[in-house]
C-alpha cells in the first residue's frame, strides 16, 4: 500500500487576506519558508522573502523538497542577499531522506541521485550498491536513465524498501518553465512495479518530517509558528494538519509575497 495519494484531497486552509497574514507573521514565534516558487525563483531570493526572514532574523528556517543541493547552497545565496542563517535551519527532502536511510539501518543501498547528494550519502556511512540492494533511495537524479530504471524497478520487485525524497513531479523554473522533479522518476519507476505491492516512503513536504524537524532547529511548537509556501498540496495539506498556521503566496488562491511585508 502506498503511504503517500497522489491525489489526496485538500482539506488543509491557508490564510486567505494579506491584512491577516501580516498579523499572523507579526504575532508568529517562528517563520518557514518554502524555497522554490516561494522564497525564491531559480534560486534566485526574492525581495520580499529577504525583507520577511530579515524581520525574524533568528527564528526563520528553510523548508524545502529539495533532493539535489546540501544545505551550504541555501546559506550562500541568502547570505549574498544579505541574510545570515545557519546551516542547522535549512531542512531539505534530499539531506533528511539520506538521514532516514542510515537510520533505517545497514543495508545496501541503491541511490539514484546527483553526484553531490552521492558524495554525501558516502560521507555519512550509507553503503552504495546496484548490486542486490535491499533498499532503493530515489532522490532528483539528472542522470536518471533507462539502465538506473531497471535496476531500480528490479531491485523494488525483488523487495528491496523505496525511499523517496519528495513527490513533486515538477518544481518552477524561469518563464513558466518547469523541472521535473523527484516524482517524475518515481511515477516512472511505479509504472515498472506493482503499486499495491509497493510501500513507498516519502520523506519530503507533504509529510510531517521536515515541518517538525524545522520546529525543532527552531525550538517552536508547530502552532507556534506559520508555513509560507507556493504549493497547497505539499506547504499547506503537510503543514496545517500538525497545528501550523499556513500562508500561500502565488498561483491560484495564493497572496503576494510582497503584501505580507510590513
Ligand atoms: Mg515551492
Amino acid at each position: 500500500m502506498n503511504r503517500h495519494d497522489f491525489r489526496a484531497p485538500l482539506v488543509a486552509r491557508a490564510i486567505e487576506n494579506a491584512v491577516e497574514a501580516r498579523r499572523v507573521i507579526r504575532e508568529a514565534k517562528a517563520l518557514l519558508f518554502d524555497w522554490d516558487g516561494c522564497a525564491a525563483i531559480a534560486d534566485r531570493p526574492e525581495p520580499a522573502a529577504l525583507a520577511l526572514m530579515a524581520g525574524k532574523a533568528d527564528a526563520f528556517a528553510i523548508v524545502s523538497n529539495n533532493t539535489s543541493h546540501g544545505r551550504g547552497f541555501f546559506t550562500d545565496r541568502l547570505r549574498a542577499g544579505g541574510v545570515m542563517l545557519e546551516p542547522e535551519r535549512v531542512i531539505l527532502a534530499g539531506v533528511e531522506t539520506l538521514r532516514r536511510a542510515r537510520q533505517i539501518g545497514p543495508r545496501r543501498a541503491l541511490l539514484l541521485a546527483s553526484p553531490r547528494m552521492e558524495e554525501a550519502a558516502r560521507r555519512m556511512g550509507l553503503e552504495l550498491s546496484a548490486d542486490e540492494p535491499d533498499l532503493v533511495v530515489l532522490l532528483r537524479d539528472t542522470r536518471f536513465s533507462y539502465a538506473k530504471l531497471t535496476q531500480a524497478a528490479n531491485a523494488v520487485r525483488r523487495g528491496a524498501r523505496l525511499l523517496v525524497g519528495n513527490p513533486d513531479r515538477t518544481h518552477p523554473s524561469v518563464e513558466g518553465r518547469v523541472m521535473p522533479e523527484t516524482g517524475a522518476l518515481l511515477a516512472a519507476l511505479m509504472t515498472c512495479v506493482d503499486p499495491q505491492a509497493v510501500e513507498v516512503e516519502v520523506v519530503g513536504k507533504p509529510h510531517p518530517t521536515l515541518f517538525l524537524r524545522a520546529c525543532e532547529a527552531l525550538g517552536v511548537a508547530p502552532h507556534e509558528a506559520v508555513m509560507i509556501g507556493d504549493n497547497p498540496d505539499t506547504d499547506v495539506a503537510g503543514a496545517a494538519p500538525l497545528g501550523l498556521q499556513c500562508i500561500l503566496v502565488r498561483g491560484p488562491g495564493g497572496l503576494d509575497l510582497a503584501d505580507l511585508v510590513g
